[in-house]
This record gives structure tokens, sequence and C-alpha cells, in this order.
């Protein structure tokens, strides 16, 4: 007599490990792009008609990629930002332009949804890269994370509190190391983020200060990027003239970068400038700002 368990191979588990495997993937679209994990299940049907053609495994994979990719971005650049203004956010631009000097620093943060704001920082951050203009000609604003289209409270991660369309985050601004020239339209990383100024000797050390504390996400994204600083150096002059635009400015309420910056660029007095928490990321290597 055959033993059942060979006679019958659990019949479903195919189909577990194919729902497990949906499930995965609509978990880390969302975690990513906050949408991608609806528009993978929309796209479900296709994948199953795709299944059962008589193609190859490569050819099916290739197929559904491409089938999800095109219907993610066409929603993503039609009925995600005219559905987000009913939320009360909108997108930030994808490209310099001279009437609003900033882009984002990536392409993949527009790409990602990650560039949503209320229309309040839109327009606090168009007339901050305007006002920047006046002194220093040809300066353009880099954005990194903002905030998702959609819903108060959901987290843009890792920033547990880019979630209301008031909170956004800029480059600094950099210099050519061996000329001084202003760099524009330049990134120091692949994100943005990660090549920080560190503390010099002398200087209050935040950051060795929450590692003592055990902030194991404080220093992450260094971790992950490569130092390479491309001939890039921190423009200090343009980078001080910046953040004392936005502490001026009167929609600014907060922003942060680290005590050894504020410190160093000789804004000690600006009471807008504040310290986020070990539990949040290092902002030495970027500015985060929030508007009413
Ligand atoms: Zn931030």
């Amino acid at each position: 007599m055959r033993n059942p368990t060979t006679r019958n191979p659990q019949p479903n588990t195919p189909i577990m490990k194919r729902i497990a495997k949906h499930l995965f993937i609509v978990m880390l679209l969302t975690i990513f792009t906050q949408v991608g994990g609806i528009i993978w299940l929309l796209c479900v049907p296709i994948f199953n008609w795709v299944n059962r053609k008589n193609s190859s495994s490569i050819q099916k994979k290739l197929i559904k990629t491409t089938a999800f990719l095109s219907i993610y971005l066409l929603l993503c650049w039609t009925l995600v930002p005219a559905f987000a203004k009913y939320g009360g956010r909108v997108a930030l631009p994808t490209k310099y332009s001279t009437a609003f000097p900033v882009a984002p620093a990536n392409k993949l943060f527009c790409w990602m949804n990650r560039h949503y704001v209320s229309p309040k920082m839109k327009t606090s951050l168009q007339e901050i890269a305007l006002n920047m203009q006046e002194k220093y000609p040809d300066t353009r604003l880099q954005y990194l994370d903002a905030n998702f289209p959609f819903l108060k409270g959901f987290p843009l991660l890792p920033h547990l509190s880019h979630n209301d369309g008031r909170k956004l985050d800029i480059a600094f601004l950099y210099q050519d190391t061996k000329t001084g020239k202003p760099i524009n339209g330049r990134r120091i990383s692949f994100t943005g983020y990660g090549v920080c100024e560190e503390a010099r000797k002398g200087e209050y050390n935040q950051v060795a200060a929450c590692a003592k504390q055990g902030g194991k996400m404080y220093s992450m994204m260094k971790k992950i990027t490569p130092q390479n600083r491309k001939g890039m150096s921190l423009d200090e002059k343009r980078t001080t003239e910046l953040l004392r635009n936005l502490t001026q400015h009167q929609s600014v309420t907060r922003l942060f970068i680290e005590p050894h910056l504020k410190t160093r660029l000789g804004l000690s007095g600006e009471k807008k400038i504040r310290f986020h928490g070990c539990h949040a990321v290092r902002h030495d290597d970027h500015i985060h700002i929030e508007v009413k």
C-alpha cells in the first residue's frame, strides 16, 4: 500500500507559495512606494493570463515585469497626482526651471511617489529657492525624501515623521573641492543621503553620543553609502545662506541639522534649528524642514 502523503503531495502548497510571494511583493511595494502594492494587485489578472500562455519562464517574467512597470508609471503620472490633490498634497517639480529652481537629487524619489508635499510647502520651497538666487545666482536646490501622496500618518520609511505633507529633506549645497566653484545639480551620492559632514576635533560630537545610547538607525545611511565625495565639499557660505533663508521664512516652523554644524555655521542663535533626537537618523548629510 502506498503512503498517502506521497500519493497526494499537498496540492495547495504551490498556491500558498504564490499567495505568499504576492503578499511579500505587495508589502515591499507599499513600504517603498505606497501605491505600488495596490497596482501590483490590480495586475494579478494580467499575470494569470500571461502564466497560461505557452511561453518560456523568462519570457513570462519579462512580459509581467513590463506590464506592471508600464501600468505603475502610467497611473503614477496621471491618477495619483490627480487624487493626491483632493487630500491636500501636490507633487514637487521633477526638473529645474527658471520659475522653480528645485529638482530631486534622484528621479527615483518621483518614480517612487516620495515627492509629495502640502501646497504651502511647495510655495515656501519655491520662494526660498528664488530668494537664494538673489544673493547666489544660478543656485539650484535639490530635494530628497518628501512624503507619500496619500493618508495622513502613513510614514515614509525610514523617516517616521514624513507622514503629513509638511516635512521635506533638502540636500546641502556643495562646491568643487579644488576650485571652490559652486556645484549645482550634481548629487553627492546615489540617494543624496549618507555622505556626512563629520564633527571636527573640538566640536560636540552628537553622533558619538547617540551611538553610545544605542541609536542603531542613526548612521544607517552612512553605513550603506559609498563615501566617495566626487571632488565635492560642503559649500559653507551658500549652505549657511540657505539655512538663514529657511529659518527666516514665515511658514517654516523648524528644521534639523546636527548640533556641530549649527555651531560651525554660526547659527547657534537660530531657535528654529533643533536637535532631532537619537531615535531619528543623523542630519549632517541633509537638512530636514517642516512648515505650518
Ligand atoms: Zn526629514
